[in-house]
């Protein structure tokens, strides 16, 4: 099988690394060129990281020579991965979609564009779709596929075979999300120690929208977003890694919460049908232990997420979702994404 040859933007922070640390072992993509900010182009990535991974770097990056985010440095690549800040993002990532070039996010500009997709893979991969008619719609020469915000990709994974079962009237959702949400340079020991802060700037408005789109069908070849009534508080928690929901749904109707517990425990979608590299054989696993799920124990190598506490009391369905923020909610779903792309002769 032809190789898919990617570059990486923003490969020195911590969605960077991560994929970085993915692809190093990919079967069919390929890793061939690096970039971070401007004052590093030239040098050797094993020079411009503070890398923060688990493990060495992996050989064939270490020397790798940093380029810039300009179209010319990409010509020769089959897709542009970026995990640049969100307020570099739009500039740098239009530019390449303009000069022809595929390029597959995790920065929010475009995420709400009804003609982007907006992918976590098992749950709307049908999405794709969007990008036949991109081109003539938005004038581009490349195609643009994102990934949502980490939190919302987490939800999404119950709530889809959730919502396939239950007709919600309101659905709230508390979140305790982990310092690395923030980047490597994001929130200050001395802001997050011994603390929790009840406020996460742009996060309660963005994640019911992006859920909806992502709950979202395609029809006459456009996205009609689920409307969905939902409620987030977000919070910043001292953990390191993974990001956790609480999430209470207002039940139109009774039904049986061993049903509610079946949909989770089963579902799959066409990354496990397809057997995709990256696609954890089970995406979501449920537990039945009282206290769990938890950051220090379940992150199950970062694609699958984990959900408990499923009961339903005075016609309240109510559970706990936990998932890998870098992984499951960015740089995983950036490689299965591509997976999928290929899988359906997108790339
Ligand atoms: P980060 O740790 O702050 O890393 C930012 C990256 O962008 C670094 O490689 C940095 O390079 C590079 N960069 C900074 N300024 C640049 C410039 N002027 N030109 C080119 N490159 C530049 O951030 P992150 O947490 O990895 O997040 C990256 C993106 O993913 C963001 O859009 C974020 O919203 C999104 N995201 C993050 C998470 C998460 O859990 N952290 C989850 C989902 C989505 P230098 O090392 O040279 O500064």
């Amino acid at each position: 099988m032809d190789k898919i040859r990617v570059s990486l933007l923003g490969s020195t922070g911590m969605v960077g690394q991560k994929m970085v640390k993915i692809l190093s072992s990919h079967p069919f993509i390929e890793l061939v060129k690096v970039s971070a900010s401007p004052s590093k182009v030239g040098k050797k990535y094993q020079e411009s990281v503070k890398w923060i991974e688990q493990g060495e770097i992996p050989d064939r990056v270490r020397e790798m020579r940093m380029i810039s985010t300009e179209p010319e440095d990409h010509k020769d690549v089959d897709v542009v991965l970026s995990a640049l800040p969100n307020e570099l993002a739009e500039g740098v990532e239009l530019k390449l979609v303009k000069e022809g070039i595929t390029v597959v996010s995790n920065a929010s500009p475009f995420r709400m564009d009804p003609d982007v997709p907006l992918i976590n893979p098992e749950i709307n991969w049908e999405h794709l779709e969007l990008l036949k008619y991109q081109r003539e719609r938005k004038g581009w020469k490349g195609f643009m596929v994102k990934n949502p915000n980490c939190t919302a990709s987490i939800m999404t994974m119950p709530l889809k075979p959730v919502f396939g079962l239950v007709s919600a009237s309101r659905t709230f959702i508390t979140t305790l999300q982990a310092v690395s949400g923030a980047g490597y340079s994001g929130l200050p020991f001395m802001a997050i120690e011994n603390n929790v802060i009840p406020y996460i700037k742009g996060e309660e408005d963005k994640i019911p929208k992006e859920i909806n789109k992502m709950l979202g069908k395609i029809e006459g070849g456009k996205i009609k977003n689920a409307n969905n009534v939902i409620h987030v508080t977000s919070t910043r928690v001292p953990v390191k890694v993974g990001h956790m929901g609480v999430i209470n749904m207002e039940l139109k109707e009774e039904i049986d919460v061993n049903l509610v517990k079946k949909s989770i425990e089963e579902f799959k979608s066409l990354p496990q049908l397809k057997n995709l590299p990256t696609a954890p054989p089970r995406p979501i696993i449920l537990r039945d232990e009282e206290d769990r799920p938890q950051p220090a124990r379940d992150l199950n190598e970062g694609m699958a997420t984990s959900v408990g506490r499923v009961k339903i009391e005075e016609g309240i369905l109510r559970f706990v979702v936990l998932g890998d923020n870098l992984v499951r909610g960015a740089a995983g779903i950036t490689v299965l994404t591509l997976e999928v792309m290929k899988e359906l002769d997108y790339i």
